[in-house]
């Protein structure tokens, strides 16, 4: 159910493991210690565990980052957004071909998920989700 607030927190640089395991996740998440966040209202009063009032992605993100004092952790186009590993920087001409022929041609600095092989780069559709999610955090996090 928080599919995209994970999505939006890995856009921004965050650590986000995602699960639908239920229970189980409260071992898993001590074991790595991580802050579990859900909805699920019969988790709400464990341990390391952060209950999710917002229904919107929006301000489910902006409470997190928020309460959590991520502010400082934000670190966009760092992370892949389906796989959550940290990207790797890649040379242009190593994209040769796996990116379309007009972004090869007007983008100099690429990134890759070492999991997946996903290559990002700071292509018109990376402004409009970071102009997105500043609107969301109601605050500038870009570096450009
Ligand atoms: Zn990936």
């Amino acid at each position: 159910m928080l599919g995209k607030l994970c999505k939006l927190l890995r856009m921004i640089g965050v650590d986000c493991a995602y699960s639908n395991e239920g229970m189980a996740i409260l071992v898993n998440a001590r074991k790595e210690g991580r802050v579990i966040l859900t909805c699920n209202s019969r988790l709400r009063h464990r341990e390391n565990v952060f209950f999710i009032e917002a229904s919107q992605p929006a301000s489910q993100l902006h409470e997190v980052v928020n309460t959590h004092g991520l502010w400082d952790e934000i670190m966009p186009f760092t992370r892949c957004v389906i796989c959550n590993e940290k990207l790797e920087s890649v040379a242009r001409q190593d994209v040769k071909g796996k990116v379309p022929f007009y972004t090869y041609n007007n983008f100099n600095e690429y990134a890759r998920c070492p999991h997946c092989s996903r290559i990002y780069w700071k292509g018109s559709h990376y402004k409009k989700m970071m102009q997105e999610i500043e609107e969301m955090l109601d605050r500038k996090i870009g570096d450009s």
